[in-house]
């Protein structure tokens, strides 16, 4: 076992979190990356939600092979499916796909038809927040694409904190970067995105809760629109 895939205590990964994020405040992305990857190895992933790629790229500029987690919830769009399995093709990465312990069809027979429109949160839970749970048992520090300015919710997101609810190290290496600095990446590298980004949408959920944004609107104003939910329980 090398030091990077060492088990590290909940304080020993606490303290790495609280350190990083205040030394690496300041960092480019790639060499936060770096450091999970070196700190971590194979125990670190990142998730992405197939809005783009740019974090699993830059994590496999870090660390070629890396763990691309996809959750995939029964309702997405098939377009977001298609970017999932392209990066899967194309990238130096290794997408595992989570699942929900129910189908849509079963969840329906339980929970009665579009929980979506009648509990949101609970059918977030359900098909978001506790498969992640389960697939994050086998990582130390996992990383997102969280940037502050996308909404009010994201404004103050370090670039590496205690995730305390999964006693986990949580890395967010584009926190400080702007739309610009996204659309920069992508095209210098020709990241993979998804294409419902070019046909209206600015953030892409799944399709039951997820509309198309207005001139004027924050990123993320396209999803539970008319809800006051803003956030699916991932990143509370
Ligand atoms: S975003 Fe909507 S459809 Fe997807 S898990 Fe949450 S409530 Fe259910």
């Amino acid at each position: 076992m090398t030091a990077s895939q060492r088990e590290y205590t909940a304080e020993e990964l606490k303290e790495f979190a609280e350190r990083a994020g205040r030394e690496l405040e300041d960092a480019p992305a790639l060499e936060i990356l770096r450091w999970a990857a070196g700190t971590f190895g194979s125990r670190f992933c990142v998730t992405s939600s197939m809005e783009d790629a740019v974090v699993a790229h830059l994590a496999s500029r870090a660390m070629p092979g890396v763990d691309v987690v996809f959750l995939d919830t029964g309702y997405h769009f098939e377009e977001t499916i298609g970017t999932r399995d392209a990066v899967d093709a194309v990238m130096d990465v290794n997408v595992i796909t989570l699942t929900p312990r129910q189908t849509v069809a079963e969840q329906d027979a339980e929970y009665g038809p579009k929980l979506h429109d009648r509990d949101p949160d609970l059918c977030c839970r359900l098909r978001k927040v506790l498969p992640l749970e389960q697939g994050l048992k086998a990582y130390q520090a996992w990383a997102t694409g969280l940037r502050r300015e996308e909404s009010p919710t994201r404004a103050h997101t370090p670039v590496a904190g205690w995730d305390e609810k999964r006693q986990k190290v949580k890395i967010s290496p584009i926190a400080r970067w702007t739309q610009d600095d996204v659309d920069a990446y992508v095209a210098e590298h020709g990241v993979l995105t998804n294409p419902l980004l070019t046909d209206g949408y600015a953030s892409v959920g799944c399709a039951p809760c997820t509309r198309r944004v207005l001139e004027g609107e924050d990123a993320r104003a396209g999803r539970w629109a008319g809800r006051s939910k803003t956030e699916c329980g991932l990143h509370g």
